[in-house]
């Protein structure tokens, strides 16, 4: 097949743009493989600042089905890269509490995440405090949990391995800003860089992550993508990390066992959480006003955190619907997105990898069938929108 042997040129390569690379080789494409990467440290890439765990419980069929297929290659990794492979990959479920008012629409959550292969269960609030003693229940009506196919893992070493690998499969990095897109005849010819040069493409993949609405404006193309800030903190406390879940409270906190403590942060409503470009600075007062008394409320022992550092870093969002956008551009398909993972774009990256090489190569997504995320919904406004957010 010609396709196989044509160019394409990925833009961002931090863990998306390099999976893509990687399964390009995956699926057989022998043609030249390009990946734009203006930053080759990473330092503001949202994977190298992400909490990079993986969780089953979503509301949107596909998003399970991507999630078990990277559970899968995260548990597999020494097969594919060697026994020298290590992500650090703790699969252990998340624990994600919902109000009284929430155990109806929870339950049937968890019926059609088990339809969808997911190995999900509803606890009471007493099997709750049974399995983890030092939570506070008083006030919740559910609790949900997986057996298999959640956890947390080393974003760091993934992106490490599958960049290498692909280095390895004559996959070219090259340093540049990508500032403009070539568009000629209905399709796109080549991506400009800052210091003017082309690099002419038969296939172009925006894995841009945060900036990749930037990108497709200099064709006109309005993408809803923006990056908005996350803080992260690093803190010490004097509770058992044996067993300790990625833990998802009521209040939008969240914590999860990482190193010698814990990592947590806070969901933000919608009108605190503004367009954050070009603005890393961790949101300190975030810990004081919500976080820490969010935590001591439903972790009494953590009243004695002790903060160790804090980062903030870039969600992608898609404001439509809070889901990834992969796939050919409707009009121009020749441009194919890999972005707007709104949160959950390291678990998904091996899925969407996989998806966008076999787009490329073989003309239809065959592993999992990505086309519910597919760019035809950003245009009619449609949205698909995922309800297990945070
Ligand atoms: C605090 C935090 C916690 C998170 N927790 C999780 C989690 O638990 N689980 C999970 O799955 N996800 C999580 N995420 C989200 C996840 O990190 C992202 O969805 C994922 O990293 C997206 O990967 P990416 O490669 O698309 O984007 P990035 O990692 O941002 O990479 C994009 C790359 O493109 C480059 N680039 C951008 N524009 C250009 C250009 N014009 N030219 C050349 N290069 C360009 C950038 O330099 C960058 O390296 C979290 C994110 C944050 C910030």
């Amino acid at each position: 097949m010609a396709r196989k042997t044509e160019r394409v040129v990925i833009v961002g390569g931090a863990i998306v743009g390099s999976m893509v690379a990687y399964f390009l080789r995956e699926t057989g494409f022998s043609g030249g493989i390009i990946v734009v990467e203006r930053d080759p440290t990473y330092q503001r890439s949202s994977t190298a600042l992400s909490a990079a765990a993986i969780r089953t419980q979503f509301g949107t069929p596909v998003n399970i089905h991507m999630s078990l297929f990277g559970a899968e290659f995260f548990r597999t990794i020494k097969d594919r890269f060697g026994s020298d492979a290590d992500i650090g990959f703790i699969e252990r479920g998340y624990l994600i509490l919902g109000g009284p008012e929430s155990v109806s629409a929870r339950r049937a959550g968890v019926e059609m995440q088990r339809r969808e292969g997911a190995d999900v269960v509803a606890l009471s609030p007493d099997e709750a405090h049974a399995r983890f003693p030092w939570l506070n229940v008083e006030d919740i009506g559910i609790a949900t949990t997986a057996g298999r196919s959640e956890g947390w893992f080393d974003a760091w070493s993934l992106m490490s391995l599958v960049r290498s690998a692909a280095r390895a499969r004559g996959v070219e990095y090259v340093r540049g800003n990508a500032e403009s897109l070539e568009f000629s005849g209905g399709r796109l010819t080549g991506v400009r860089l800052s210091n003017g040069t082309v690099l002419e493409a038969d296939w172009i993949v925006n894995a841009a992550g945060a900036n990749s609405a930037a990108l497709v404006r200099s064709i006109g193309i309005d993408l809803p993508v923006s990056p908005r800030k996350r803080t992260v903190f690093s803190i010490k406390a004097p509770v058992d990390r044996t067993d300790f879940p990625m833990l998802f409270d009521t209040s939008g906190a969240w914590i999860r066992p990482e190193g010698e403590g814990f990592i947590c942060g806070i969901a933000l409503a919608e009108e605190d959480d503004p367009d954050a470009t070009g603005d890393f600075e961790p949101s300190h007062d975030l810990l004081e006003n919500a976080l820490w008394p969010a935590l001591a409320h439903r972790v009494p022992a953590l009243e004695q955190l002790r903060v160790e550092r804090a980062w903030a870093g870039h969600y992608e969002v898609n404001a439509l619907d809070h889901n990834g956008i992969i796939g050919s551009h409707d009009k121009i398909p020749n441009l194919v997105f890999a972005t707007g993972f709104s949160g959950h774009g390291v678990m998904h990256s091996p899925a969407t990898g996989r998806g966008v090489a076999e787009l490329i190569t073989n003309g239809q997504f065959q592993t999992i069938d990505l086309s519910p995320l597919g760019f035809e919904r950003i245009r009619t406004g449609v949205p698909l929108h995922e309800t297990v957010v945070f």
